[in-house]
């Protein structure tokens, strides 16, 4: 159990470290930032921060030396580098690895015993046309690497989009997926502590708009309700499958009567920003609690439920409306420009 006082490394700047770092703060933890860019969001409010290309080894060494635990924030990293802080970094790069690629991660939860939508694995353009005619399209290409909300996907929606599509995502490697039809989407965030016990939180559905989540709003509804028992049964087998310590998301489509597993991300999630002041503890509390080896806290919620929606470029504009509005708990990321898609803060409603 790592004591308050204890120096947590963050490898990620971005909100979710921002957020993590002030939780840590409220416990009397210190965090140190490892990033690339000059002024990360979450270095503001950290004791230290650390300037640092992801593919730089010896740099994240060093980085890690000064910290008594590194966890991170952000996967589209290089494992590589990482692998060479060995236990002291929480999750470990298997949950990494199998996240960054989407093929892997379907076959490891297809491993796990979890649903996931019927797909093949892409390597050429006859590779998408095949896809299509077994699938039985509509199918959605999605890059194996580097792809998130909804960058480095097309839809092949007949037989003639077959080649736009696969120019569209740049020829690289990548998965095709059926589209599914599904009523809602939804997310089981659940931490994984260091004596291997699980704890998910009340579920959110999620809706989103142009591939960008928009609001997560706790309880998840009706319809959602019959899926969840199965739907915290996968995401527990993925999370203990991966030996994963902290605090991962599994997103799901609800198709009828069954859950189907889009992907999990190895961290604290936007769907699970709610918690923050909706839950008794909050995601980025549980996932500090997880990697510090700290017991784990009550996820229940405070009150009958929470709608969280983001704020996504210029939204954040009405600020003030926000900060006049009883009971709207508003978050600024402190990112500067407001740039289309940029997720620049959120703000939370309880119930
Ligand atoms: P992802 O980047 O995989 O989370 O996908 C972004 C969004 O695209 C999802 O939240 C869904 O709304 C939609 N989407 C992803 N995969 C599928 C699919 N197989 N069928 C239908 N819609 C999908």
């Amino acid at each position: 159990m790592l004591a308050p006082g204890s120096t947590i490394g963050i490898v990620g700047g971005g909100q979710l470290g921002r957020m993590m770092a002030l939780a840590a703060a409220r416990l009397g933890y210190r965090c140190h930032i490892y990033d690339p860019h000059e002024e990360p969001c979450a270095a503001e409010v950290s004791a230290d921060f650390t300037r640092g290309d992801y593919g730089d080894a010896e740099a994240l060494k060093r980085f890690a030396e000064a910290c008594d635990v590194v966890t991170y924030e952000f996967e589209n990293l290089d494992a590589r580098p990482l692998a060479g802080l060995g236990d002291k970094l929480r999750p470990g790069t298997a949950s990494l690895e199998i996240a960054q690629d989407r093929a892997a991660e379907k076959r490891f939860i297809e491993g796990c015993g979890a649903r996931v939508a019927p797909w093949r694995q892409i390597d050429s353009l006859d590779d998408v046309r095949a896809a299509f005619a077994e699938l039985g399209g509509p199918i959605l290409l999605k890059t194996r690497r580097y792809g998130y909300d909804g960058k480095g996907q097309a839809w092949v929606r007949s037989a003639e989009d077959a080649e736009a599509a696969w120019n569209a995502i740049g020829e690289q490697p990548a998965v095709a997926e059926k589209g599914m039809r599904f009523a809602a989407e939804f997310s089981i965030v659940i931490a994984r502590g260091l004596d291997g016990e699980t704890r998910a939180f009340p579920v959110p559905r999620n809706d989103h708009r142009d591939g960008i989540l928009r609001r997560s709003t706790v309880p998840a509804g009706p319809d959602i309700e019959p899926l969840i028992a199965e739907a915290t049964d996968f995401a527990r087998s993925i999370v203990t499958g991966l030996n994963h310590v902290g605090v991962l998301t599994v997103e799901f489509f609800a198709c009828g009567a069954s859950a189907v597993v889009n992907e999990f991300a190895p961290r604290v999630h936007n769907s699970g920003h709610w918690t923050i002041e909706g839950a008794k503890t909050s995601q980025f509390e549980q996932h500090l609690r997880c990697i510090l080896g700290l017991p784990l806290g009550d996820v229940s919620l405070v009150s009958a439920g929470a709608t969280m929606d983001n704020l996504i470029g210029s939204d954040v504009d009405a600020w003030a409306d926000y900060v006049a509005e009883a009971g709207a708990y508003l978050h600024l990321y402190g990112k500067g420009e407001a740039r289309p898609g940029r997720k620049m803060g959120h703000v939370t409603r309880l119930k």
